[in-house]
């Protein structure tokens, strides 16, 4: 019986857990899940300049958000790489004894200088065959053979690099740690890694990488380097200028299962013609053979959307559950929150949003003594010829007309044919002295839930100060 497959997933903890990290993770779990196999989690915490317990703590729990979860059977670690580091070095120095890398001392300035001289870039293997002894300053670099590196890749086909082109890379830095390149295959085939999965950025890593692999005696993983993530200008994501923070999205309303949907669909589509799918449709038909391999445009539009479709298919309880963060931030006093009141008015928001953080400024109105009134929405509406006329009428209706939405509807309808107004128009002015804004959830509906006595005082307000 052939192994099952290991994949795993190696962020660096040196930030906020990025989109693209978020997409490589959700692809290896979407392969764990499938095939059985196993999800290895490595934090690659080598550089301590940059590291944070905080950004290792963020990608636990931003993997756990998109339910990547720790505590299932087929997922492995977190190991850190940083506890491996004797291994590293074992590793480099195996490679010396077998003569597969070699001292060397010469600085950046001397390679500089000698790079001048032969018009060639960067390191020439200068130090090769000086026979140079380990010593304090010295760096160990992999003696890159003669010949081309092919290197197979499930998203890009077979990738050729001509090794004239690699040069003798650095192993071991001078004080004696190890570089990226190593530590990560010494850890790869340390924790029997049968898959690399990760972002397109390291595919100019990947020969040398392979050349590591075959120097220590293994053969080198299934590879695949899933496509750069690009903004609306088609410029790679950059932390600098896009919003790339998965947590950012979460705090905004985005819902898990729709952050997953569409990450899943970056590079990648489900068959049929939705993309909109259930993730278990997602681990039974993602393959790494029908990723694409240009770069996927990360459209926040296009996300938003998704989440909208993923907010109307909530049940009312979930949908209520869903929203309980985000109206602990609503402008309201604590004790003005009325739960039941909410319940109520949650079905009117819920097809009216595409993101979570949209709800409080919808529904302040209710919790409010006064609504928060928009100048800008009052000076519009309330400068209508028949506004006054309006409010003063409903004004008076809403003492004695029977308290449902359909008859507060009714005879706002009978009211404007009467005047040859259309509802949409007649509308505007109530729903400005009651809800401060000029669009919100439906307007009876919401009136019925606000009450007689609030209703009333709102309109009485708006006609005093109207004049
Ligand atoms: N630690 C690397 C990174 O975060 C990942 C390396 C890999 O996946 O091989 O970019």
């Amino acid at each position: 019986m052939s192994e099952l497959p290991r994949y795993r997933f190696a962020p660096s903890p040196t930030g906020f857990f990025h989109v693209g990290g978020a997409r490589t993770a959700l692809y290896n779990w979407a392969l764990t899940l499938r095939t059985g196999g196993t999800f290895v989690l490595r934090i690659e915490d080598t550089d301590e300049s940059r590291n944070s317990p905080q950004w290792t703590q963020g990608i636990i729990d931003a993997m756990s958000w998109l339910g990547i979860d720790a505590s299932h059977p087929q997922f492995e670690g977190p190991y850190f790489q940083s506890a491996n580091a004797d291994k590293h070095v074992a590793a480099a120095h195996q490679l010396y004894e077998q003569g597969a890398a070699y001292w060397c001392d010469m600085t950046s300035e001397q390679i500089q200088e000698r790079a001048k001289e032969t018009g060639k870039q960067g390191y020439d293997g200068f130090s090769r065959d000086r026979g140079l002894e380990p010593a304090p300053g010295r760096v160990l670099r992999f003696r890159v053979p003669e010949g081309a590196t092919v290197v197979q890749d499930l998203v890009r086909g077979d990738v050729e690099f001509s090794n004239e082109t690699i040069e003798d890379f650095v192993l071991l830095r001078g004080n004696g740690t190890p570089m990226f390149l190593l530590a990560n295959v010494v850890d790869d085939i340390e924790m029997r890694i049968t898959h690399v999965v990760r972002a397109e950025e390291h595919l100019p890593n990947t020969p040398k990488q392979q050349l590591i692999w075959s120097a220590l005696g293994k053969s080198a993983p299934i590879w695949a380097h899933v496509p750069v993530l690009v903004n609306e200008q088609r410029k790679k994501l950059s932390k600098r200028r896009d919003k790339v923070a998965l947590e950012q999205y979460r705090e905004e309303g985005i819902l898990a299962d729709a952050m997953v949907n569409y990450l899943m669909t970056l590079g990648w589509a489900p068959a049929g013609d939705t993309e909109i799918v259930p993730w278990s449709q997602m681990v039974e038909e993602f393959r790494l053979e029908n990723v694409n391999h240009s770069p996927a445009f990360f459209d926040v539009k296009k996300l938003t959307a998704f989440n909208g479709e993923y907010i109307r298919a909530l049940s009312p309880e979930l949908f209520v559950l869903a929203c309980a963060p985000f109206l602990q931030q609503g402008p309201w006093p604590t004790d003005r929150f009325d739960a039941e009141v909410f319940d109520q008015v949650a079905p009117l928001v819920q097809t009216r949003v595409a993101t979570l953080s949209e709800v409080p400024a919808m529904i302040d109105f209710f919790f409010l003594d006064e609504p928060a009134m928009d100048e800008a929405a009052w000076n519009k509406t309330m400068t209508v010829d028949f506004a006054r006329d309006v409010v003063a009428d409903f004004c008076e209706a809403v003492r004695d007309v029977d308290w449902s939405h359909d008859a507060l509807k009714e005879h706002l309808e009978k009211w404007s044919t009467e005047r040859e107004l259309k509802l949409g128009k007649t509308q505007a002015p109530i729903r400005v002295a009651i809800t401060g804004r000029t669009v919100g959830p439906p307007l009876f509906e919401s009136i019925e839930i606000l009450g007689r006595d609030e209703t009333i005082k709102r309109l009485t307000t708006a006609l005093s100060r109207m004049g």
